[in-house]
């Protein structure tokens, strides 16, 4: 459970070639990503964002980043960064300027029933990405000497597409879950009363139902050995930063959302209140298991932190099963799971025995061996 790579990796610095590099091959990539979901929309973007989308912005916005890629990619060649990195960045914009690059030709089209969240990938890995790298490089690290590019980026950034690109799966199924089963429980009078509310009300009251149901399911699945055989592959990374948090077994966000919502459905609130609420747990989930140091003071008591969340990432003694809430630290204060020192972060992270490393592995990590062992991925 090591929180660094072996000496011979150093921190990248500016000069080197490495960054421009590594941003060169992001963007290059990223661009091949943008060019398709801009020929292929119907397939490729999420209906809900479409509304949102200024096309000729976004045709803009991708100008310059595949000029500033090109860039990047010549600057890191020219100070003898490394090639191989850089190679690819350049043959993705290439790629991407056959493909159209911005002046790609949209069409009308029908919406098909099945579809990649392609754009909403794109878009939170460009926006989210380069805040959190950057807020991790510039503010105190909790592991001051773990490296932007950690052992294991390369699954968590595979899991983060694979999260992103199934968002139509969710939805459609976390959907029909509610309003298919839970139809009969809809109770049009209380409705009328909560949408009334005033709209800070009405975003407690969502954030409270919502990780009522989170704090249950979390819980669940760390005390029922089945399904924390699904929920292990969530633990199982050895260092924290905001990229780690994407990996979650498949089934994990199916389970989850498809629950949440169901409270979020019979109580009735307005498409603000849901979109404010998706907008605040997305920030959240990233800023809960960045790799930066920040005391929230009292807030500690009201908001889920980036501390409080690494508590329970901990593979320390004192802190296995604790902390379950995701955005409020509340039902865990009063169900007596609530597991804050104020000034100590963990020592260490993980489950003692290891999950399966490859991505393969892990998803038919819940379907294959002994049930019993489960106690064995945690540190009782
Ligand atoms: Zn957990
Ligand atoms: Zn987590």
């Amino acid at each position: 459970m090591s929180d660094s790579r072996p000496s011979s990796v150093s921190r990248p610095r500016i000069g080197e070639g490495r960054i421009g590099a590594f941003l060169c091959a992001a963007i290059g990539l990223l661009s091949v990503a943008a060019v398709l979901c801009l020929r292929f929309p119907a397939f490729l973007t999420t209906p809900e964002l479409r509304p949102h989308y200024d096309v000729e912005l976004l045709r803009l916005v991708l100008a310059i980043a595949m000029i500033a890629g090109a860039g990047l990619g010549f600057l890191s060649l020219a100070l003898g960064g490394p090639r191989w990195r850089a190679g690819i960045g350049l043959s993705a914009l290439f790629l991407a300027m056959l493909l159209g690059g911005p002046y790609v030709p949209t069409a009308d089209f029908q919406q098909p029933s099945v579809y990649l969240g392609l754009d909403w990938m794109v878009l939170d890995l460009f926006f989210t990405g380069a805040i959190f790298a950057l807020l991790e490089a510039i503010f105190p690290r909790v592991r001051p000497q773990q490296l932007p590019l950690r052992e294991g980026w390369q699954l968590d950034l595979g899991y983060f597409g694979i999260n992103h690109l199934a968002i139509g799966v969710f939805m459609v199924v976390s959907a029909h879950f509610a309003h298919d089963i839970f139809a009969w429980a809809v109770n049009p009078w209380f409705q009328a009363h909560v949408v009334v509310l005033p709209g800070i009300v009405r975003f407690v009251l969502v954030i409270l139902a919502a990780d009522l149901v989170e704090y249950v399911t979390h819980r669940s699945m760390h005390e029922i050995p089945a399904l924390w055989r699904i929920h292990a592959i969530h633990h199982s990374p050895d260092a924290m930063d905001w990229l780690s948090g994407s990996r979650l077994h498949f089934l994990e966000p199916l389970v989850t959302r498809s629950l949440v919502l169901v409270p979020i459905f019979l109580l009735g609130f307005p498409q603000d209140t849901i979109f404010a609420y998706v907008i605040f747990i997305s920030v959240q989930s990233v800023v809960i298991h960045s790799n930066i140091r920040m005391n929230l003071g009292a807030l500690r008591y009201a908001i889920v932190t980036t501390q409080f969340h690494h508590w329970h990432h901990a593979a320390d003694q004192e802190a296995v099963d604790k902390n379950y809430t995701a955005h409020t630290p509340l039902w865990d204060l009063l169900f007596g799971t609530w597991h804050l020192p104020a000034d100590r972060w963990p020592l260490k992270y993980g489950t003692i025995k290891p999950v399966p490393g490859g991505m393969v592995g892990q998803f038919l990590h819940p379907f294959t061996g002994a049930v019993a062992d489960f106690r064995e991925h945690r540190s009782k």
